[in-house]
């Protein structure tokens, strides 16, 4: 077996897509992208809108790649991967890389975590949980993970202390 693990966030660490986050309030909208979440939620608090993520729930599809970070890709390619993503849908991120680049990666996507207007500190706390339960089971030496959200990163960081974090921007 593997000793190490990378722990990968999907949107805005493996991939950027062109997911939307749409805001709806008094008939108009206002579109956010996937590493904006935080800002939508801001935007909605002030105005009393609504917060549409159900592009988050959408199976994933070659066409909605925008970009790769291969950089982060060669980096990982000797470590067992999972893919740790508050997508509501993992089967066709796990497909899409067996097919287009011959990985095999386990996926966790956290299902029905926007059902809340939350500005995803729900997210992180989500992440940490679901990596401590899947880290049960196995004996990885080192476990690295890889986030865009600083806020996923501190979380999973004090709930598992023996992790190395890593921000991610490409
Ligand atoms: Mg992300």
């Amino acid at each position: 077996m593997v000793d190490k693990l990378a722990v990968i966030d999907f949107d805005d660490t493996l991939v950027r897509t062109n997911t939307k986050i749409i805001v709806y309030w008094k008939k108009k909208q206002k579109e956010f992208n996937t590493n904006q979440i935080k800002d939508a939620y801001k935007f909605a608090e002030r105005r009393d809108a609504e917060i549409d993520y159900s592009e988050f729930a959408k199976p994933i599809t070659r066409q909605n790649i925008k970009a790769i970070n291969y950089s982060l890709i060669s980096k990982i390619r000797q470590d067992d991967v999972l893919i740790l993503t508050a997508r509501g849908e993992g089967e066709t991120i796990k497909n899409l890389f067996k097919q287009h680049f011959k990985l095999n990666f386990d996926v966790i996507a956290l299902k029905d975590i926007y059902d809340d207007k939350k500005d995803g500190l729900l997210i992180a706390q989500r992440k940490s949980e679901e990596l401590k339960l899947y880290l049960k089971q196995k004996s990885y030496k080192f476990i690295n993970v890889y986030d865009d959200q600083l806020s996923n990163l501190a979380k999973i960081k004090g709930a598992l202390p023996q992790v190395n974090i890593h921000f991610v921007k490409f």
